[in-house]
């Protein structure tokens, strides 16, 4: 076949089947007579088909992953190639690059290695493969792709089939109809096996999943059953401890464990410990659900108990959920060493996703380094109350016996947090609260260690940052509880001490939990794993309480009632109705949580009148009013001004889901554009954008909104 030498000679090819592989193009050798690559060039928009189909080989069924991208923006080059690109990405099968397998540069860690022996048993997926091509988004031309097959065949760099039926070493020796064990299916056992769930049914969904692409007969079930044994097995042997020395064993463990490791650096004369860890599917969601959305972070985890305390970034799931995307384990947050990790976080997602950006970082400390978060992710800081709220709840349970003290002690506080926005004045408002329960000895002891000389920052940071809302405050929250309960239960009191079980602990029973909650939910398998996992948050557990449970004293407002659902005869009483400084008799809410009663009684009073809004909505308000007070003569400024605010407008529709609000809307009817307010909202998927726009090009708007969520369904297929 003749070399052609200019993209304007490669055929343009567009299957008509909805996916197709390599084998369904015709290849051209592009470039000259000393290098050239295999190409063919397809419409940009049939790239994921192209993907979907190279998923689905018959020989080798396999994920490929985006190992490197890179992209440009139009005008950045004068002069360029016919071939230049807009867009670059490498997509590398997912067995590979590394291989972990014998004879491969990186030792299997050791709970893999117990069993050397027996290859059979050896869960690791990274078979060294390297099949991998290329697409480039064509600069000249960006509705065109060009494909760049580099290697084509799964082999390794021995030259072998490394995976799939024809991989003769797939699941052990005289094996050869059984497929190597796919990184889901493997993730999905491993997570199971963490989780206690019983080997039957282990192993039952285990060959459910191989069956997919193998078909099925005595031979596969009696293999995977002698799979899932031995996996669990070496888990159940698996040990944190590497090396008696917590810190020889955690460096074995990054060394084997490179891919999930984000940042390092070892404690020295002149610098502290740091670790990030962040496994391959944490930072594919992170990618996923952080883009134009909101990253949080939990800080401070374990101060007293652990070793070095630990930090985790969490994004909000389809289900605005909190889930964990990257934990950062160390003693330092000093400027400098915080900017050295989070740079490291943020170019490993651009490697991957050249665009990706953040929309706010919801922080729950007043300590925190607010100006470098703000420049690090260029995106505005928010405050979430659930810490301070939490941490005096807690106090005030425990402190105080007497519930009706309680009850005005909590309230009194939030009264105090409300007044950021004025009324009365605050230092006398405290120095009340601080001579009227001076009898609360306890109680009053840790206020004046822990929050009086800190106060004042904690408040002046609630009036300057916008504050976040209830669903996010109790996702954090939900999120936090969940890792106290995986981490302090009693039986590993004695490793607390010790960074390596820390990392054990979290990289597997807690990822594995978090896998398999989003694979459930995704899949819509393991039925009672995704209804725990959804009713996880307070917020979505007050959804399921009916509105005719809650009656409110419509007299002076004092509390609400909610009828429990579980038994009618059982009522809770919720004091300070329509505050984030409720306060409910139940047990959960007397453990310090935002309980579904709560949330329940604050979502109805948030439409009534007569009830103060919440904190989140009061800040919401000030915002706009800010921006609504704003004098601006009648120039071009204005102009502008309108324009960015339209655009903002547009964006949020998009973006954010509302609730149909009565607060927003008065406040909204006052602005210069209208405000188009979305009935009821989805609980499934990202906020969908299928909204009447406030000009008549709804039409094909809507068009390309249904076609964005087809690409997002099928990308979401790929991961
Ligand atoms: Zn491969
Ligand atoms: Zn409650």
């Amino acid at each position: 076949m003749a070399i052609v030498e200019s993209v304007g000679k490669i055929p343009l090819q567009d299957p008509p089947e909805e996916e197709f592989c390599a084998a369904d193009l015709t290849w051209t050798k592009f470039g000259n007579a000393e290098h050239h690559d295999e190409v063919a060039l397809i419409p940009y928009d049939r790239v994921d088909a192209f993907i979907i189909g190279e998923c689905t080989n018959v020989e080798c069924p396999t994920r490929f992953h985006i190992e490197r991208g890179r992209k440009r923006t139009i005008g950045n080059l004068k002069e360029y190639k016919d071939d230049e690109y807009l867009e670059y990405r490498l997509y590398w099968c997912s067995f590979g690059p590394e291989n972990y397998g014998e004879g491969g540069g990186i030792l299997p860690s050791r709970r893999y290695r117990l069993n050397t022996r027996n290859r059979a048993a050896r869960p690791q997926s990274m078979r060294g493969c390297t099949c991998h091509f290329v697409v480039k988004r064509l600069y000249a031309q960006p509705s065109l792709a060009l494909i760049v097959y580099n290697e084509r065949r799964h082999i390794n760099k021995s030259g072998f089939i490394c995976h799939g039926p024809l991989d003769r070493d797939a699941i052990g020796p005289g094996a050869k109809k059984i497929p190597y064990i796919c990184n889901e299916i493997q993730q999905q056992t491993m997570s199971m096996i963490y989780l206690g769930i019983p080997e039957e049914n282990i192993l039952e969904k285990h060959i459910e999943g191989i069956q997919r692409y193998c078909g099925s007969d005595a031979k596969v079930s009696s293999l995977a059953s002698q799979y899932v044994h031995k996996l669990g097995m070496i888990i159940k042997r698996s040990t944190h401890e590497l090396d008696l020395d917590d810190q020889a064993s955690i460096r074995m463990w990054i060394e084997r464990n490179r891919k999930s490791v984000f940042f390092h650096q070892d404690t020295s004369e002149s610098d502290p410990f740091i670790l990030g860890i962040q496994t391959e599917w944490q930072l594919q969601q992170m990618i996923r659900f952080g883009h134009r959305s909101v990253v949080a972070a939990d800080s401070t985890f374990g101060v007293k108990r652990l070793k070095y305390p630990l930090f985790t970034l969490l994004v909000f799931d389809s289900r605005q959920h909190a889930l964990p995307v990257a934990w950062v384990i160390t003693r330092s947050f000093t400027k400098p060493d915080v900017s050295k990790w989070l740079k490291a976080l943020i170019d490993r997602a651009r490697s991957v996703e050249p665009g990706w950006k953040v929309s706010g970082f919801l922080i729950d400390d007043a300590a925190a380094e607010i100006d470098l978060l703000r420049d690090i992710f260029c995106c505005p800081v928010l405050f979430s109350l659930w810490r301070v709220r939490r941490s005096w709840l807690r106090n005030i349970v425990k402190k105080c016996s007497n519930i009706e003290i309680q009850r005005e002690i909590f309230k009194r506080l939030g009264r105090i947090v409300y007044n950021i926005w004025g009324g009365i004045n605050a230092s006398l408002a405290l120095e009340q609260f601080l001579l009227d329960f001076v009898d609360q000895t306890a109680f009053m002891e840790y206020f004046k260690v822990m929050w009086l000389p800190k106060l004042e920052m904690w408040l002046s940071t609630m009036r300057n940052f916008p504050l976040a809302s209830q669903e996010a405050s109790g996702a954090l929250e939900a999120y936090h509880v969940k890792l106290k309960a995986k981490l302090f239960d009693d039986s590993h009191l004695g490793a607390l001490q010790r960074v390596d079980w820390l990392v054990h602990k979290l990289t597997t029973e807690l990822h594995s939990s978090y896998w398999l909650d989003r694979y459930a939910d995704e899949s819509d398998s393991f039925q009672n794993v995704k209804e725990k996992y959804i009713a996880s948050t307070s917020w979505h557990r007050a959804l399921q309480i009916p509105d005719y449970a809650v009656s409110l004293d419509d007299k002076d407002h004092l509390f609400a009632k909610v009828v429990s659902q579980k038994d009618s005869s059982l009522t809770h009483i919720v004091w300070n109705p329509g505050s984030e400084f409720a306060f409910c008799d139940c047990s959960w809410s007397m453990q310090g949580n935002l309980c579904k009663h709560v949330v329940k009684v604050n979502m109805i009073c948030e439409n009534l009148k007569g009830y103060q809004p919440s904190m989140s909505f009061r800040s919401f308000q000030e915002v706009l009013m800010d921006l609504w007070k704003k004098p601006v003569d009648d120039s071009f400024a204005l102009d502008l001004s309108l324009a960015w605010t339209h655009q903002m407008l547009d964006q949020i529709q998009k973006q954010v889901e509302l609730n149909n609000s009565t607060d927003i809307g008065t406040v909204v009817n006052n602005m210069p554009l209208k405000w188009v307010s979305k009935k009821g909202r989805t609980y499934i998927g990202k906020p969908s954008s299928s909204l009447a726009l406030p000009h008549g090009s709804s039409n094909t708007k809507s068009v390309v909104v249904y076609k964005k969520n087809r690409k997002r369904k099928r990308l979401s297929r790929l991961r």
